[in-house]
């Protein structure tokens, strides 16, 4: 089984893949809690290239393939091997945060982006995306002082928020679209009980 949380900046995916993991955990079930992009040695040092506020020059399509490479190596060092023994792979953003800030926020063809991205991640969808909506006006606390994309403007975050709106609308059956604005137990609550279904034996 495989859950995975998108969302803008600053909806509160992180805190939702921790509380999913720890109950997860609680329940007995083998987990893996990751994240894109980063949680492998090669994608830590893409991280660092693709965050660092020194290259504001760095061309949309190099973004993207930048993000792609970071999913190759996490798909085949983390998801992969974690599916294969069975355990619950939970994750911090994947294929859709791709089409939505280098399709939708850098103005790239959603549908090339999807080429690069699948071929990336060798096609493998996830068994659940939960959407963590939010105004960005009201995830600007949240962005602030983080990295190369607090230097975005509210614009690129309303672009992105409708990219993902678009994927919802595209196949409203493999999402759970949640208001981020509930208190994050709410949130968590909600999260498990779509689960179920997915995890009986
Ligand atoms: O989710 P997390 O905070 O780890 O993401 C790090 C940064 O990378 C965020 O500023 C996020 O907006 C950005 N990002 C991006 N394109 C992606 C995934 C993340 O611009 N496909
Ligand atoms: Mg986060």
């Amino acid at each position: 089984v495989f859950v995975v949380f998108e969302g803008g900046d600053g909806v509160g995916k992180t805190t939702q893949v921790r509380l999913l993991a720890e109950r997860l955990t609680a329940s007995g079930r083998p987990v893996v809690l990751t994240r894109e992009p980063g949680d492998t040695a090669v994608g830590a040092r893409i991280r660092d290239l693709l965050l660092d506020p020194a290259h504001p020059e760095m061309a949309p399509r190099t973004e993207a393939l930048l993000y792609a490479a970071d999913k190759a190596q996490h798909l085949a060092e983390v998801v992969r091997p974690g599916l294969a023994r069975g355990a619950v792979v939970v994750c911090d953003r994947y294929v859709d945060s791709m089409l939505a800030y280098q399709g939708a926020g850098r103005v790239l063809a959603v549908d090339e982006v999807e080429e690069v991205a699948r071929w990336a991640t060798e096609g493998l969808r996830p068994s659940l995306t939960v959407l963590l909506d939010l105004d960005p006006d009201r995830a600007v606390a949240a962005i602030a002082g983080k990295d190369r994309l607090e230097a975005e403007s509210v614009e690129f975050h309303r672009r992105v928020r409708e990219g993902f709106a678009r994927l919802v609308a595209r196949d409203p059956d493999r999402y759970l679209v949640l208001p981020a604005r509930q208190r994050r137990e709410e949130i968590a609550e909600q999260v498990w009980r779509r689960l179920q279904p997915l995890l009986a034996p």
